[in-house]
């Protein structure tokens, strides 16, 4: 039988154990394993594998590598979202050339009922972030009277850059879904280490569809929001990254 001193020992140490496990998930980081312009000019693999995704976030957006489909990490999984719009789940030893994660913790939440397009919601959150320069998290749950997604088909080895590959794009569309849209609101100022401003992937309730964002229209939705105030940038440690001649390419185009 264990002591009571033991005990009250063991009762701590969960609780010390726990609070530290809270601090680590509650980064306000968004952690991002490669620069968006690398990714844009055919810097389509790394080595960077779903199973350290965990380690940075649980919440977030990305690809794989040779752009094999969209990716979407909600609640710590992570989803496929392949050419075919077919939603799977793909093996820890995966490889991604660009994700973005955090934990995700909201800060503000809105309800929004009318029906707006993404213009208009890009507009309506843009009213309730506190400063433009901020990297912020957002998660948008519920139903949509129309979602517009897209993925891309896998590609091989010499390869091109991301405007070309997504001019054959496959284009999915929904009428009256339940899902969530995942993404982030980047500053303009970091264009070409992320996607400047809105960048959203979908997952549907029932994790059978889902893309990249191209439009929608919202139904009933729930807007919640994270500030993020640090941001962590790792660089690809390959010879394709090391030789590219990034200073005089493309930092838009997604
Ligand atoms: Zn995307």
């Amino acid at each position: 039988m264990i002591s009571k001193k033991y005990f009250n020992l063991i009762i701590l140490i969960l609780i010390f154990s726990s609070l530290n496990y809270s601090q680590k998930k509650n980064t306000r980081t968004l952690f991002q394993s490669s620069p968006i312009a690398a990714l844009l000019n055919g810097v389509m693999n790394d080595n960077f594998t779903v199973s350290e995704i965990s380690k940075y976030g649980d919440f977030g957006l990305g690809t794989f590598n040779g752009v094999d489909g969209e990716m979407i990490v909600l609640n710590g999984k992570v989803y496929r979202v392949d050419n075919n719009g077919k939603v799977t789940m793909p093996g820890k030893l995966t490889r991604t050339p660009f994700v973005t994660v955090t934990y995700f913790h909201a800060d503000t939440a809105i309800m929004i009922y009318d029906s707006l397009n993404m213009k208009l919601l890009q507009e309506y959150i843009d009213k309730n972030l506190r400063s433009k320069n901020l990297i912020y998290a957002i998660k948008i749950s519920g139903k949509f009277n129309y979602i517009e997604s897209r993925s891309e088909e896998k590609q091989t080895q010499p390869y091109s850059n991301l405007a070309d590959v997504l001019k054959k794009q496959s284009v999915f569309k929904f009428n009256n879904i339940e899902g969530t849209m995942i993404g982030f609101k980047v500053p303009t100022y970091l264009q070409g280490v992320n996607v400047p401003g809105y960048h959203f992937h979908f997952l549907s309730k029932d994790k059978k569809s889902g893309g990249h964002i191209l439009d929608c229209t919202s139904g009933n939705i729930k807007v919640e929001i994270e500030a993020l105030n640090n941001f962590e940038l790792k660089f690809p440690a390959t010879v394709d990254f090391y030789n590219l001649e990034l200073e005089r390419k493309a930092t838009s185009g997604l």
